[in-house]
């Protein structure tokens, strides 16, 4: 690892790297988004989705949390706010009575993020506002009749990890049970529910165990995912969990942060990038950095052009000899 962690701005944050030569301001004027990359002891400052965003393309990292390019609002994210919002304050009670649906619809209308909607049709907005109603609804009929205050919601943390990085974060609902044993439990928003074994190896999920050991001095007996959208929770046990995968996997992107190795990675993921356009790997007909899978994808494709071919001249070779022999009878 180099001795320093490279130049650093007035706010901490490592400057626009010279990767491209592309100076300070090639992308226009902007604000900047979400906090420095140092902390004041030259920590790496990470989260989850920081992390998260490294290992899947090191130049989206770049120009999301270096450059600090801003990107666009959407739908998705908008709606994943609220719905955290709405259960929040569903959580975030003083007296241990459930709210009532109304008032938890009432909740989602206050916490309503319109940010990510603008863009769209007043019957297109409508729609996903029926649809956090719809999925709230849902979530009542599951949470209400064992409905008890947790310990805490969006529980904030800043877990050091070896004097390298800091991984800072909230928690959406920590849960103590009867035994005084703690429960994590993490929105999410997306259709598709992940099954035990990949949300048992959930970095996320790792890292909240870690937090929670650092919050209040004990790790947590469960960590659980709760698709809000179809309504299932999926819950591993603390013994399912890598936590030293988990530190591991901190370190190294903080090790690779600090070294500016920042190649941009295509993945399948690239379609719905923000930086497609000014992406390296996307200039020209293509991803640059995939000619040999282009390569070879195109000479299988001539290959079974070439292949499909024969088998049409073969098929036609048959169906004239069949015609002649029938013509010979
Ligand atoms: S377009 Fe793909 S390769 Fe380029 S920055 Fe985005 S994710 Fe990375």
């Amino acid at each position: 690892m180099p001795d320093t962690p490279g130049p650093t701005d007035a706010d901490g944050a490592l400057r626009l790297l010279d990767v491209d030569g592309s100076p300070p301001g090639t992308f226009g004027e902007f604000e900047p988004s979400g906090p420095p990359l140092l902390d004041r002891d030259g920590r790496v400052r990470l989260s989850f989705s920081r992390v998260d965003s490294y290992r899947t393309c090191p130049r989206k990292f770049r120009y999301a949390y270096v450059d600090r390019l801003p990107t666009e609002p959407s739908p998705h994210l908008s709606f994943g706010s609220s719905i955290h919002g709405a259960l929040e304050r569903f959580y975030d009670r003083k007296l241990p009575r459930c709210p009532t649906v109304d008032e938890l619809l009432g909740f989602l209308y206050e916490a309503w993020d319109s940010t990510g909607f603008r863009e769209l049709s007043r019957d297109e907005q409508l729609s996903w506002y029926r649809h956090g109603q719809d999925v709230l609804r849902r979530f009542h009929q599951r949470a209400a009749p064992g409905y008890r205050l947790p310990a805490a919601t969006e529980a904030w943390f800043e877990l050091p990890v070896d004097g390298q990085a800091v991984v800072v974060g909230s928690i959406d609902r920590v849960d103590a049970d009867d035994d005084g044993r703690l429960h994590l439990v993490d929105y999410k928003t997306n259709r598709k529910v992940k099954d035990r074994g990949r949300v048992a190896g959930s970095l996320q999920l790792s890292l909240y165990a870690l937090a929670c050991q650092h919050l209040y001095g004990q790790l947590p007996a469960t960590v659980s995912l709760d698709f809000v959208v179809p309504g299932v929770e999926v819950t591993a046990r603390l013994d399912e969990l890598d936590l030293d995968g988990a530190r591991a996997a901190v370190l190294a992107a903080a090790e690779r942060i600090r070294a500016r190795a920042f190649a941009p990675t295509p993945n399948r993921l690239c379609s719905w990038c923000d930086f497609r356009a000014i992406c390296p790997a996307w200039e020209g007909d293509g991803p640059q950095v995939l000619g040999p899978a282009v390569e070879h994808a195109n000479e299988l494709r001539r290959r079974l052009t070439r292949e499909v071919r024969e088998l049409r001249e073969l098929e036609a070779g048959i169906a004239q000899a069949a015609d002649d022999l029938d013509g010979s009878d």
